[in-house]
Order: C-alpha cells, then sequence, then structure tokens
C-alpha cells in the first residue's frame, strides 16, 4: 500500500490533479453554502444539517481530515486546495522575508482564537451555511494577501491553523514523510529538494516550508505535497537509481510523540485551547454535561445582561477553553510542587504538554465518530434540495420526520468512542513514564500520571454515564 501510494506520488498528476478536484468542489460548497441563508435560530439549526455545503464541511470533512491526520499524518495537506491558491500567490507575489513574528508560531494561534472565539462561539459560522461560505472564502482571502506578500509557502507553515492541529496530531500517525537513505542525501551534490531555482514551481517544487527532507524527524511541519521528492527524481544532476529518495515512510503508531520534543510556547497555547475545545466537543453532546458545562458562563452571561453574541461568545470562549483547560493543566503541576518537585511552571507546560495530544485525539476521534454517524439520517433528503431550505422547512412542520440510525448503530459508536477514549489515556500514560524517565525528577513525577486520570476521566466518566447508563 504505501509502496503503491510512493509510486503515485512520484507521478507527475498526483497529488496536484487531486487538488484541482478538491478546489472545484471547494468552490461548489462555498456556493451552496451562500444559496442559504436565514436568521431564524430554530430554522438554522435544521439547516446546518440540511444544507449540502454545511453538512458536508462541518460533519464530514473536518471530522475526518482529522482522524485522518491521527491515524496517516497531514494527508488533508496533501489535497489541499488552498495549498495551490498560495503558492500561484507567492509565485507572483512580492517575495518578502518573513518576519520573527509571524516565525513564532503566535500568529497560527492568534487566527485559531479568532476562529473559535469569535467565528464558531461569536458568530456561529459552524450553523449558519452563509456565515461557513464567508469563512471558507476569508480562508482563501488570507492565503492570498499572505502568499502575495511573503516567501515561498508562508501560509501552510505559519498562518493556517487547520494544518497546524492536523500537524500536532499526525504525530501519533503511523506514517510519516522521511527519505529512504540518508546516505544518499549525504552524497547529493544538486540539493534539488531544497534548491532555490524550484522553489516556486507549481508540481515540481523543492520544499516551501523550509524542510530538508534528509532532517524531518517530525510529522508536524511536513505538507505531504511530494514536492521535494519530484525535484529529487527530476532534477538529478547524477543518475542514481536510490532516488528520489523522500518518501511516506511506516515510522509506527505514536512514534513520533515518544520522541517527546517540547511544546513552543505559542503551541503550548494553541495545545491548552485545543484541550478546552474537545472537551466542549464531547460534553456538548449531552443535554446533562452541556448544562454543566456551560453553567458558569451562562451564569456570568446572564448575571451582566450581555446581549451582544460576540461578546458572549468571547466570554464562553475565554473560561471553556483557556480557564478550564488551564485549572486542568495545572493541578498535576501544583501537586507535584507541593510534593517537592522543583520544575518550573513553563518547562511543566512545554514538557508534559505533549502528554495531553492523545486524549484530545480520543476525543477529537470520538466526536468524529459521534458527529458522522449522527448526521447519516440527512443524507436521504440532502441530494434532492442541496441549499436545504425546502427540506429544514419540512423537517419544522413535520412534514419530514427524520428516521433514526438503528440500535445497533448506537451500541457500536458508544463501544468505539469508550474504547478510544481508553486507548488515548494509556497513550497518554505512556507519554508521561517516558517524560518520567527523561527528565527523572524522582518520586514526585508521579503526580504527573494526574494529567491522564484527570484529563481522560473528564471524557471516559460523562461517556460512561451518558452511554452506559440507563
Ligand atoms: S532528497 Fe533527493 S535531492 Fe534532496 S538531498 Fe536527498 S537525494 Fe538530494
Ligand atoms: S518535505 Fe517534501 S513533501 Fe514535505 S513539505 Fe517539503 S517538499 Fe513537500
Amino acid at each position: 500500500m504505501v509502496r503503491l501510494l510512493n509510486k503515485l506520488l512520484s507521478k507527475a498528476f498526483f497529488p496536484i490533479s487531486l487538488k484541482y478536484i478538491s478546489l472545484i468542489v471547494y468552490i461548489l460548497l462555498i456556493i451552496i453554502g451562500f444559496w442559504a441563508d436565514s436568521s431564524d435560530s430554530k430554522f438554522l439549526n435544521q439547516l446546518r444539517n440540511t444544507n449540502l455545503g454545511n453538512l458536508i464541511i462541518w460533519s464530514y470533512w473536518w471530522p475526518l481530515i482529522v482522524v485522518v491526520a491521527i491515524f496517516f499524518g497531514r494527508f488533508w495537506c496533501m489535497v489541499c486546495p488552498v495549498e495551490i491558491i498560495t503558492t500561484l500567490f507567492s509565485k507572483i507575489g512580492l517575495r518578502r522575508k518573513r518576519p520573527g513574528w509571524l516565525k513564532s508560531g503566535w500568529a497560527i494561534t492568534i487566527f485559531y482564537v479568532l476562529i473559535l472565539f469569535v467565528g464558531i462561539h461569536g458568530v456561529a459560522i459552524h450553523r449558519n451555511p452563509t456565515f461557513m461560505s464567508a469563512y471558507l472564502l476569508a480562508i482563501v482571502g488570507v492565503s492570498i494577501i499572505v502568499g502575495g506578500i511573503y516567501e515561498k509557502n508562508t501560509f501552510c507553515q505559519y498562518v493556517c491553523p487547520v494544518g497546524y492541529l492536523l500537524g500536532i496530531y499526525s504525530k501519533l500517525s503511523f506514517f510519516g514523510w522521511r527519505v529512504a537513505d540518508k546516505l544518499v542525501c549525504e552524497t547529493c551534490k544538486d540539493k534539488s529538494c531544497i534548491h532555490n531555482k524550484y522553489l516556486y514551481n507549481l508540481n515540481n517544487k523543492s520544499c516551501g516550508v523550509d524542510l530538508y527532507p534528509a532532517n524531518i524527524e517530525s510529522n508536524s511541519d511536513c505538507i505531504l505535497c511530494a514536492g521535494c521528492m519530484k525535484t529529487c527524481d527530476k532534477y538529478q544532476s547524477e543518475e542514481n537509481v536510490r532516488r528520489p529518495n523522500p518518501q511516506i515512510t511506516k515510522i509506527g503508531f505514536a512514534n513520533d510523540l515518544f520522541r517527546l520534543q517540547t511544546l513552543k510556547t505559542a503551541e503550548f497555547v494553541f495545545v491548552l485551547i485545543v484541550s478546552g475545545f474537545v472537551i466542549y466537543e464531547i460534553w456538548a453532546e449531552w443535554s446533562t454535561s452541556k448544562g454543566i458545562l456551560l453553567f458558569v458562563p451562562k451564569s456570568i452571561i446572564e448575571y451582566f445582561s450581555i446581549s451582544n453574541s460576540i461578546l458572549a461568545g468571547l466570554i464562553k470562549s475565554s473560561i471553556i477553553f483557556i480557564i478550564l483547560p488551564l485549572i486542568i493543566w495545572l493541578i498535576p503541576f501544583l501537586i507535584s510542587n507541593l510534593i517537592g518537585s522543583t520544575i518550573k511552571l513553563k518547562e511543566y507546560f512545554l514538557a508534559y504538554g505533549i502528554s495531553f495530544i492523545p486524549i484530545m485525539a480520543a476525543a477529537h476521534i470520538s466526536k468524529a465518530i459521534l458527529k458522522t454517524t449522527s448526521r447519516i439520517p440527512y443524507f436521504e433528503h440532502v441530494f434532492d434540495d442541496v441549499s436545504g431550505i425546502s427540506t429544514a422547512q419540512k423537517i419544522i412542520d413535520k412534514e419530514i420526520i427524520l428516521s433514526p440510525n438503528p440500535i445497533i448503530l448506537n451500541i457500536i459508536v458508544s463501544i468505539l468512542i469508550t474504547i478510544t477514549i481508553m486507548i488515548g489515556i494509556v497513550i497518554s500514560a505512556k507519554v508521561v513514564k517516558k517524560l518520567n524517565e527523561k527528565y527523572n525528577y524522582g518520586k514526585q513525577s508521579f503526580s504527573y500520571y494526574l494529567i491522564p486520570i484527570i484529563y481522560g476521566s473528564i471524557f471516559l466518566i460523562m461517556v460512561l454515564i451518558w452511554r452506559w447508563t440507563p
């Protein structure tokens, strides 16, 4: 399978042809999204699932690319239409050097905060198909501006929060982009994979995200464009049968994570916010847990009579995506310090922060399972009315009664999400064990097992009560 994929990647038409296809699909989904608009929240509650664009983007595309990244790596980036747009604009643009603030990683974290706090929880871009389309267009707009100003593939490397999240999850992936033989690179004279001459080719291009294939040890940054594989093959100064050298390589599940690379500060903030985001994603699935989670933000919003949805979204997001995870992250640190550990707070966040990733990934997989299966009943109607306007109205008027999923499917879903979260907890504990061995903080290091215990329990206990009690 891997060999076949590598063979395919060495062909000129692959994956670029997929990018063009996904660009057409992307444009169609934007058009379908703009087709359906409403300000009625009851109507939007149905329209979000009956509009083909909104249904595909939020209930299938987004969950699936995350799951694929967890198991296989950043495969979405391989076919992403925005990559080709930004590459085109960097080819004809100003090609300015990237400033330090952009390279620090904060731009991505801030962009993500804007999307999550204002876009999703302020104006509900995931509920209104028109807003969803405007969001997709905004992403393209930003990619054009960034591509037009800065050199190389700056958007994918330093701005796109989707790729960044996939990069974090791809630390768990079974596969990675590596060279088959480092010796071949050591003796290579042309270094086509990083040669400036090919930087702005659309297909046979050298690496636009500053990677030297022979030095790749992490899955996070490579966008799997296969450009280096093509240049390595096409522009050889001396024929070598062992080229192309870069390729998809089997590295083993979570091996990248077990290398225990510490997070950068901006990356830690990003991971912290996502660790809160996935709590919301899972707890919001059940009205009881959703009520508990939203109790504090709702009480504050009601107490101050806040009617502005953006302000309310900011308050809700700050509590759920910053304060709540911060408390969870801090408990193991405070306990370890109470019993004599000397680890500094920043050191703890950056080193032990990676042990949250397996549980976050498990929660994201669980959400994907819940979302994709719960939307199956809409498929019967969605292709007859792609805008979803008439279907949404008929559902509200009870002219259409959605058929529920079979009970057996619900049981399978319960089993899958329970097992997934348990596996996430076990991998997280394994990461903590390896971190403890690496840093050797003595007996106090046992308190770091509170990370999988506390963070994992937040999901496991909720799922056990919700899915397994009558
Ligand atoms: S990846 Fe290919 S082009 Fe790059 S250094 Fe290695 S052999 Fe040379
Ligand atoms: S290392 Fe190769 S596949 Fe990865 S982003 Fe760079 S050129 Fe593309």
